[in-house]
C-alpha cells in the first residue's frame, strides 16, 4: 500500500518543530509543482523557508525526474540546494543519489512531493518519510488531471 506519512496544503507549511519531532536531519525535495509551479515561478515563501531549514542544520536535496539540467541548475543555483536530475522517480536511481549527497540515514530522511505515485511510492520503499504535498499550480493538462482523480481515489480508500 502506498501512503504518505503525513500530508500538507504546500511545503512552507511543513515546521521545523515538525521535522525535529520526526528527526528529520535531510529533505529530498521534488522540483516541478512542490517548489516551483508550471511557468518555472517560486512557490511564494519558499526562499525563506529554505533558509530557516538550513539554518536548523537539516540538510537539502532535490532529487526531479527533470530532464532539463539548464532550468534545474539555475534554480538551485538560487536556492543554494544540491541537486539530482533524470531521478526517474518512482525508481530508486535517484533518490538513492540524493541520499548519497545528502549523507544521512534513510530513517532520518523525509521526501516531500506532490504525487502519490512517483512521489511517496519511491520514498515508502525506501523507508523515507514521505510527505505529500497538493500540486502548486491546477493541472493543464486531461491526463494530469485524471492522474489526480485515481491518486484521490487510492487515498480515499484507506
Ligand atoms: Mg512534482
Amino acid at each position: 500500500m502506498i501512503k504518505p506519512d503525513a500530508q500538507f496544503e504546500k511545503i512552507t507549511d511543513i515546521k521545523i518543530e515538525f521535522l525535529k519531532e520526526h528527526k528529520i536531519k535531510g529533505i529530498i525535495l521534488d522540483l516541478d509543482n512542490t517548489l516551483i509551479d508550471l511557468d518555472g515561478n517560486f512557490l511564494e515563501g519558499i526562499i525563506d523557508w529554505i533558509k530557516k531549514i538550513k539554518k536548523s542544520n537539516i540538510k537539502l536535496c532535490i532529487a526531479t525526474n527533470s530532464i532539463s539540467k539548464e532550468k534545474i541548475s539555475k534554480l538551485s543555483k538560487k536556492l543554494d540546494v544540491p541537486y539530482v536530475y533524470k531521478s526517474f522517480k518512482p525508481s530508486k536511481k535517484g533518490i538513492k543519489q540524493a541520499i548519497k549527497i545528502l549523507h544521512i540515514n534513510n530513517s532520518n530522511i523525509a521526501e516531500v512531493g506532490d504525487q502519490l505515485f512517483t512521489d511517496v511510492w519511491v520514498s515508502n520503499r525506501m523507508n523515507l518519510f514521505s510527505i505529500l504535498t497538493k500540486p502548486i499550480a491546477k493541472d493543464r493538462f486531461k491526463i494530469d488531471k485524471l492522474k489526480r482523480k485515481i491518486e484521490q481515489w487510492y487515498l480515499s480508500r484507506q
